[in-house]
């Protein structure tokens, strides 16, 4: 039993008490999917949100429990949020919680309360369990699993194919809102799962999506400090600049204009040659200056860009602007010097 997972006498007493409605035989919409012997049920995922009422959710429930009213009752439920992951098992006599590492996706936690209700079982003297959970992804996956499919899943599936073979489990997909009691106490025992998560296996999937979702605000927290950098006014704010549609030249260019260093204005340093000047204005020749301030250039910036009063960073920040950039430069013959 994974580290962390505490058990209480809080379970599902006041739910077994329910009661059950003998009203059908057969669940409109039933479909089931073997699991090497066991099975998956989406019968009370087949109903549209939408149309559908939490009441109505209720009673289909309470009429697909009496379907199965033989069997143990556990609920599971993974939850993730800024600061915290947990996975929790709720049945009859017990709950158990326990707490993952802040980089495990919401579906890893599916998985895992999934996985530790099949270790639940297993040391359960029962035969016949019905396992309600709200990830349909997670039940969908269970049904057809293949080799590259997520770590947890492969161990639910050996335990069901290996030493839990001989007991009746069943899974059936349930949806979070539809407001059941066991679903409700499995999403506040997740949400408040505590324990060591600290060597808790994450899947390589998981941390490349958590890598992925910090990595640009710790970036832009350490760009945010450094004032004195040059290239901070032309991006402050960083983001993809670059035109998804340019070619392989046309991102040279942009990626050039955008660190101020190109042919023309630079080429002096690699020959020995005094810097270059605007031949107009007698000024010091710029990326700024070419883009932003030649005065002899307004007229083409009203005609392109429809405004003549713009700023480095504005104008190279938006990749919209790429082409209207390459035409600017183009027309002032600029185009095979950058
Ligand atoms: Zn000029």
């Amino acid at each position: 039993m994974p580290n962390g997972k505490k058990g209480s006498k809080q379970g599902l007493e006041s739910v077994s008490t329910l009661p059950y409605p003998r009203q059908h035989e057969h669940v409109p919409g039933k479909s089931t999917g073997n699991v090497k012997g066991n099975r998956c049920d989406f019968t009370l995922s087949c109903y549209s949100k939408a149309c559908t009422p939490e009441s109505t959710y209720r009673t289909l429930y309470l009429e697909h429990r009496e379907l199965f009213s033989d069997s143990e009752l556990i609920f599971t439920d993974g939850s993730k949020s800024e600061s915290h992951v947990g996975s929790a098992v709720v049945s009859l006599s017990t709950v158990i919680t326990d707490a993952l590492p802040i980089s495990a996706s919401i579906y890893t936690a599916e998985l895992h309360a999934l996985r530790i209700a099949l270790e639940h079982i297993s040391l359960s003297c029962g035969k016949k369990f019905i396992i309600y959970t709200d990830s349909l992804s997670a039940l969908q996956n269970i049904v057809s699993l293949h080799s590259s499919s997520h770590p947890i899943l492969v161990d639910i599936t050996y335990a069901l194919a290996n030493h839990i073979k001989k007991k009746d489990i069943r899974f059936c997909s349930i949806p979070g809102y539809a407001g059941t009691t066991g679903n409700e106490l499995a999403d506040t025992a997740a949400r408040s799962a505590t324990g060591s998560s600290e060597r808790f296996p994450i899947p390589h999937s998981d941390l490349k999506t958590y890598f992925r979702q910090k990595l640009p605000s710790v970036w832009h927290s350490n760009w945010d400090q450094q004032t004195e950098n040059k290239l901070h006014n032309v991006i402050p704010v960083l983001a993809p600049t670059m035109p998804s549609s340019s070619n392989r030249r046309e991102q040279v260019i942009w990626t050039r204009l955008s660190l101020g260093h190109t042919l023309l204005t630079h080429r002096h340093l690699l020959f020995g040659e005094p810097p270059p000047s605007c031949e107009k204005c007698n000024v010091s020749l710029s990326v700024k200056h070419i883009l932003c301030d030649c005065p002899h250039s307004n007229n083409l910036r009203h005609r392109l860009f429809n405004s003549v009063d713009f700023t480095i960073s504005s104008i190279l920040n938006n990749g919209i602007n790429s082409s209207l950039v390459s035409k600017f430069i183009s027309i002032k013959g600029f185009i095979h010097h950058i």
